[in-house]
């Protein structure tokens, strides 16, 4: 018995987890229905990421304090704000050329109007301003994450300050609170590769029970839709990342950096929540990518919020679709509209599943056309959630490791980036 469990050991986390992926979308395509019944064992798994989102964020982002001056914090927070809009208007126009190409909604039809609730689009004024907590402690229970990197932040300069500029016994106080959220931080980096062991259960189940409920004759007709944002997500994923940033602007091989976050990618396309990958995402960019605490604690959990290239692809391919399905196309000017209003709702649009169907009502009002596509599409969106959040998490990783790379904030020697030196 020891040597099986040797032997299961044996073989590097993320391969079984691959097999666990694929095994439980096959079982689930085979049993049906009568295999749900193991969904629990796949949502304690989603539970033990979300149980380790904000202490994560809160001791990181106030250990990477202590190497951050505020003139660095700026620098380092302009750069990745723009990064993060850039990557994310270059996904739309992406998702759009791909749909244009493919005009997935063509030859079907729209069912009858289901009743949808609609989202306005979030004003501008009003997602800044949430940014700031009414109380820390309420953020931090609610569990709310812009608010807990703005408390981190204040908090961790505050003592950046105390660091530089008191004496005796405060210097003392600093220096033991920074001691101890730095061990609290390697401790949560210790329960996420844990959590991930049990993984391999948690996402064969949660692949079992989402194929034994869509089953793919339902799958099927949307195979046009589920085609054109694979293509689009394969494109950016391509282009954007690999090609243009990892190799062209940070200079390293992109196969390297995808050995590197290949756990976060996964756990994205099994949990479907960029926010809930996080904790994976970080203990990446920090034991593979090597980059330092006082970058990824900052970039990090604020792209699993903000940053959603994959999100707002998909608003692209589904305009498209939607206006398809009532055999309409969209014009340039309407094209420019899905850019604009899908770059703003992702910044105010939370990381968790299914956020983004709820992003779509907001663009098909703006667009004038037919809410009543959101309920068409809601079947198969667990699949194409999958996708999105798979994105949104490869861009996170990609702009940091950029950022990471401009503020000389990366171990180049060691870790996956040793393999090849090009
Ligand atoms: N599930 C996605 C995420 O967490 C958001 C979406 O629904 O597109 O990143």
């Amino acid at each position: 018995m020891l040597a099986i469990w040797k032997k299961y050991r044996s073989i590097p986390l993320i391969s079984r987890i691959a097999v666990a992926f694929v095994l439980g979308s096959i079982l689930g395509l085979i049993f049906g229905q009568s295999i749900t019944v193991l969904k629990p064992l796949g949502d304690l798994f989603v539970r033990l990421l979300k149980m380790i989102i904000i202490p994560i964020v809160l001791f990181t982002l106030i250990a990477g304090m202590r190497k951050l001056t505020p003139s660095k914090l700026g620098q380092v927070g302009v750069q990745t704000v723009v990064l993060y809009i850039i990557t994310t208007a270059i996904a739309i126009v992406f998702g759009l050329l791909v749909a244009n190409l493919i005009e997935p909604g063509v030859g079907m039809t729209l069912p009858g109007n289901a009743e949808i609730q609609t989202k306005e689009a979030p004003d501008i004024v009003q997602v800044f301003m949430n940014i700031v907590p009414k109380n820390p402690i309420g953020a931090l229970a609610e569990g709310n994450v812009l608010q807990t990197i703005f408390i981190a932040i204040v908090f961790g300069l505050s003592l950046a300050i105390l660091q530089e500029n008191a004496d005796g016994k405060i210097k003392k106080g600093v220096e033991t609170i920074f001691n101890v959220v730095e061990t609290g931080a390697e401790a949560m980096f210790k329960i996420v590769w844990g959590v991930m062991e049990y993984g391999v259960i948690g996402v064969f189940a949660l692949m079992a029970s989402v194929f034994g409920q869509t089953g793919v004759d339902a799958i099927v007709p949307f195979g046009k839709l589920i085609l054109s944002l694979t293509l689009a997500v394969a494109l950016h994923i391509t282009i954007t990342y690999l090609f243009i940033i990892i190799m062209g602007l940070v200079g390293k091989s992109p196969i390297s950096f995808l050995k590197g976050i290949k756990d976060a990618m996964l756990t994205a396309l099994s949990i479907r929540s960029s926010s809930g990958t996080l904790p994976v995402t970080m203990s990446d960019a920090d034991e593979n990518l090597r980059i330092n605490e006082e970058i990824f604690s900052f970039s990090l959990p604020l792209g699993a919020t903000i940053n959603m290239d994959g999100t707002a692809m998909y608003q692209g391919v589904a305009a498209i679709f939607a206006a398809n399905l009532i055999g309409e196309s969209l014009t340039i000017a309407q094209q420019l509209t899905v850019l604009l209003t899908s770059v703003l709702a992702s910044v105010g649009t939370a990381g968790v599943p299914g956020s983004g169907l709820i992003m779509l009502t907001m663009v098909l009002t703006q667009l004038g056309l037919p809410l009543s596509v959101v309920g068409f599409v809601a079947g198969v969106d667990p699949i194409l959630d999958r996708l999105r959040t798979m994105n949104n998490v490869t861009g996170d990783l990609a702009v940091t490791t950029l950022v990471a790379k401009w503020n000389d904030a990366i171990d180049f020697t060691t870790g996956i980036w040793t393999a090849d030196d090009n």
